[in-house]
């Protein structure tokens, strides 16, 4: 790539929507009944496959799929966030859907591969932009049998992301989901698959339309306790300065164990903070905020990192958090993620897969 592809590029990421366009690269593994995983993973064009129309992940879905970053830290090395930790949440999904659990050397082989390759698309003048990884696996067997399907193809793809690290970013409002659920116990909401999407889609969809950026999930049984925002996890601050105390749902099996979250959990308790795995009803939600016992509310996910909740909406209710601004907790522990992201900070639980320099990057720097 030269240094003109690239500026084409940056300019081509900041227009698109998330998850539009991709860099020039994909890595590829298969999987059946009979041979197992087909050796290492392979590095191929980023382009269109050739799959059965009968293929059993499109009937059934058996799908399960990852979201996971490298970001370019301040000595210009590329580091994946914590790749070990969804490598192990990708075999577990997998383990949910009856299909085959990648190994997670395998998992790590493809990443480094993949950045090795495509690394260098991340631009290394601009700080806030990330390379957002999604592997993603299925069930390629063409057979229409109602059963766990005998052949799976593993991908993984990425792309430049940004925007999402803006130093001030603006609080959301949520809508509480009355009418739809998006877990149930003994479901799949722990899984990272392809169907708590397509399930969920309807009811994000009604937020919008009720003028609320997302939607809040509560469980399934008693509509009553907070689960998740959209696709990502919650946390609830109480009091103000260094005696805030710091809470999130516990993963009852309705959750996505969120890898954000567990970072968060131990980031928040690295800075003093009292941290608590506590459900939280609705109601609780409501008068705390109205009573100013709870400060803040964020959500957390690898996509958009750290994200204040500003404004609630449930039926009648509506309810600001914080006065609807960001507060000073969610900002803190913002700082404190991307701060590790980016090299600022000392890795200090060895959560950064560090990569040797980039094919591309060798190019750039051969050409000046
Ligand atoms: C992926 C996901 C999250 C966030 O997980 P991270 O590992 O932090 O990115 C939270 N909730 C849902 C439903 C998700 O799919």
């Amino acid at each position: 790539m030269t240094r003109v592809a690239g500026e084409r590029r940056r300019r081509v990421t900041t227009r698109r929507e998330f998850g539009e366009w991709f860099t020039d690269h994909m890595v590829m593994l298969t999987w059946t009944a009979e041979t197992g995983w087909s050796g290492r993973p392979r590095v191929l064009p980023f382009g269109d496959l050739r799959l059965s129309p009968a293929m059993a992940g499109l009937h059934y879905g058996q799908v399960v799929f990852e979201g996971l970053k490298v970001h370019r830290r301040q000595d210009g090395v590329l580091g994946t966030f914590r790749p070990d930790a969804h490598a192990r949440r990708f075999q577990q999904s997998a383990r949910r859907l009856a299909m085959p659990e990648l190994p997670e050397e395998l998992f790590l082989d493809a990443v480094d591969a993949f950045v090795r390759r495509d690394g260098g698309a991340l631009p290394a003048d601009e700080e806030g932009l990330s390379l957002y990884l999604r592997p993603v696996l299925f069930a390629s067997e063409a057979s229409l049998a109602l059963r766990p399907a005998r052949a799976y193809t593993f991908l993984l793809m990425g792309f430049v992301t940004g925007g999402f690290f803006s130093d001030r970013p603006d609080p959301v409002s949520v809508l509480i989901s009355r009418e739809f659920s998006r877990a149930a116990p003994g479901g799949t909401g722990q899984a990272k698959c392809a169907g708590n999407y397509a399930g969920a889609f309807l009811a994000q969809q009604t937020a919008a339309d009720a003028g609320c950026q997302q939607v809040v999930w509560l469980d399934a049984v008693e509509h009553r306790w907070v689960e998740e925002m959209g696709g990502m996890n919650l946390f609830f601050v109480r009091g103000t300065g260094p005696t805030a105390t710091v809470a999130t749902p516990p993963l009852t099996g309705t959750l996505l164990p969120g890898v954000t979250r567990d970072s968060l959990l131990t980031l928040a308790e690295e800075r003093g903070y009292t941290v608590s795995e506590e459900r939280i009803s609705v109601d609780q939600w409501r008068e705390e905020s109205e009573s100013g016992v709870i400060t803040e509310t964020f959500s957390c996910g690898t996509a958009a990192l750290v994200t204040p909740v500003g404004q609630v909406r449930d039926g009648e209710n509506d309810w600001l958090i914080g006065g609807g601004k960001q507060g000073p907790v969610t900002m803190e522990l913002r700082a404190a993620l991307t701060d590790l992201h980016q090299g600022r900070s000392p890795d200090t639980w060895g959560w950064v897969r560090r990569h040797p320099r980039p094919v591309e990057l060798h190019h750039i720097e051969n050409e000046g």
